[in-house]
C-alpha cells in the first residue's frame, strides 16, 4: 500500500502518526511510506531522518493525499487551513484512514467517509483486550497525560513534593489526591511517588485497590460495588447516591491536600462531578486541582477546558491534549500502536483489513459506504444523525 502521513493541522498538535524509526517496519512489508514535508518537526523529527529511513518526502499536502491508499493521522480529520477544505474530503475514495476519529463527536466526518467509501479505523475504538494491548493508543496517551499532570502540578505548587530534612528544618512531603486510578491515574500516582509526595487515591473499581497500594499510595476506603466494572474493564456510571457519598469522603480529605489530580471517566458518558464549587472552598489557598477530564466536561464543577482559573486561592487547571506537550515520546508510542495495528490487520499484502479479527470488529467505523460499527451506529442514530 501507499501509506501517507500528512502534517497534523489541529491547533497545538505537535505529534506525528509515524516516527522515522518505524518507517522500515512498513517498507519491509512492501508498503511505500510517503510523508508531508515538516510533518515530524513538531515532535523533533526532520525530513532528512524520514528520507534516510526510506520514506518519500512530499512537499504539498494535496499530492500527499492524492497519492495515498492509506492515511495515518493522530487527530481526527479537521478543516485543512491552507487547502480550505475538510481533510476527510482529501482522503481518496475507497482508501483507508487510521487515526483517532471521535466518530460520535464528528458525524460530518463520518458522513464524508460513508459517501467516499473510506474504510476508517478509529484508534480509540481498539478493544481493550490483552491481544490488542500493543495497539492501545488510549493507554499510551493516558500514560503520558498522567505523568505530565503531576509535573504541571509540581511546577505550579508553592511547595516541594518530597520530604526534606535539612539543617534549617524539616519540610513535610506534599499530599496528592488522585481521583480515578485507570491508566492515567496510576501513572500520576507513580510519578508523584517518584517525586516523593504522599499519595492517596480512589477509584470505584475494586480491582484497582491492590494496584494503587503496590505503587505506594493509600487507597481511600469506601464501600465498593463488586459490579462497578463492565465486562470491558471500564467503570459503570455510579448512582447519584454513590457520588454524594464519594463527594463527602473526598471533601473530608480536601483541607489536608496540596494537589488533586482528577482522571475519572465513564466510557461514553459525561465524567462524574467529584468536586463541587463548595468543596473547592474547603481546600487550602495555594493548592491545585489538575483536571484531566476537562475536555469531556471535568471532574470539578469549576474546571474550564484549556484554561487555568483561580477560585479563592485554589488553582484549577483543565489541560487539554497533554500528550502533545511530550511530542517525541507520544509520537513514538502512538506510531508503534498504529504500526502494530497495520501488521495485525493487513497481512499478506492485502489492502483490506481482516474483518474477521475482533480487533477490526471493534475499531473499523466505516467501510464500503456504510457505518459498520454497531456502537457508533447506535450512538449516531440516538443523536439523530442520518445517512442519505
Ligand atoms: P478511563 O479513562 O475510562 O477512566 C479513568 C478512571 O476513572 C477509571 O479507572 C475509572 O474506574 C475511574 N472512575 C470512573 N468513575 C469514577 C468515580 N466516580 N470516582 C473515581 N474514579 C472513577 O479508564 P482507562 O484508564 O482508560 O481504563 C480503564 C480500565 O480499562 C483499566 O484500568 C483496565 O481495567 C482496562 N484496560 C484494559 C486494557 C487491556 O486489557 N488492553 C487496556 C487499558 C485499560
Amino acid at each position: 500500500m501507499k501509506i501517507g502521513i500528512p502534517k497534523e493541522t489541529a491547533a497545538g498538535e505537535t505529534r506525528v502518526a509515524l516516527i522515522p524509526a518505524l518507517v522500515s517496519s512498513l517498507t519491509r512489508s512492501k508498503h511505500e511510506v510517503r510523508i508531508e514535508s515538516g510533518a515530524g518537526i513538531g515532535a523533533s523529527f526532520t525530513d532528512e531522518e524520514y528520507a534516510h529511513a526510506g520514506a518519500i518526502i512530499v512537499t504539498d499536502a494535496r499530492s500527499l493525499y492524492d497519492s495515498s491508499e492509506m492515511i495515518l493521522k493522530v487527530q481526527p480529520p479537521q478543516f485543512h487551513p491552507s487547502l480550505k477544505m475538510d481533510e476527510a474530503e482529501l482522503i481518496p475514495e475507497g482508501s483507508s484512514y487510521i487515526g483517532f476519529l471521535a466518530p460520535v463527536a464528528n458525524p460530518d466526518v463520518v458522513k464524508i467517509f460513508v459517501r467516499r467509501r473510506v474504510t476508517s479505523l478509529a484508534m480509540e475504538y481498539i478493544p481493550r483486550i490483552s491481544r490488542a494491548q500493543s495497539m492501545d493508543a488510549l493507554s499510551s496517551m493516558a500514560t503520558i497525560a498522567g505523568y505530565k499532570s503531576v509535573l504541571l502540578a509540581a511546577s505550579r505548587l508553592n511547595k516541594m513534593f518530597p520530604l526534606f530534612m535539612t539543617a534549617a528544618g524539616t519540610l513535610p512531603p506534599a499530599v496528592i489526591l488522585v481521583l480515578g486510578a485507570g491508566v492515567a491515574g496510576l501513572q500520576a500516582i507513580a510519578t508523584a511517588r517518584r517525586l516523593g509526595a504522599k499519595v492517596q487515591a480512589f477509584d470505584p473499581r475494586p480491582a484497582v485497590r491492590d494496584q494503587v497500594k503496590s505503587l505506594g499510595a493509600t487507597f481511600i476506603d469506601m464501600e465498593l460495588d463488586a459490579q462497578a466494572e463492565t465486562a470491558a474493564g471500564y467503570a459503570r456510571e455510579q448512582s447519584e447516591e454513590f457520588l454524594k457519598k464519594e463527594q463527602s469522603v473526598i471533601g473530608k480529605r480536601l483541607p489536608n491536600v496540596d494537589v488533586v489530580i482528577s482522571t475519572a471517566q465513564v466510557f461514553g458518558k459525561r465524567p462524574p462531578v467529584l468536586i463541587t464549587a463548595d468543596m473547592v472552598r474547603m481546600m487550602k489557598p495555594g493548592s491545585i486541582i489538575v483536571d484531566l477530564a476537562a475536555e469531556q466536561g471535568g471532574n470539578c464543577e469549576l474546571t474550564q477546558a484549556g484554561v487555568t482559573v483561580e477560585h479563592q486561592g485554589v488553582t484549577i487547571t483543565g489541560p487539554v491534549n497533554l500528550p502533545a506537550s511530550v511530542p517525541t515520546h507520544a509520537s513514538q508510542l502512538y506510531s508503534k500502536n498504529v504500526v502494530n495495528l497495520i501488521h495485525q490487520l493487513y497481512q499478506n499484502g492485502t489492502t483490506r483489513p481482516d474483518f474477521t479479527d475482533d480487533i477490526a470488529k471493534g475499531c473499523v467505523i466505516t467501510d464500503s459506504g456504510a457505518v459498520t460499527n454497531g456502537t457508533v451506529k447506535q450512538l449516531l442514530s440516538e443523536k439523530g444523525v442520518t445517512f442519505a
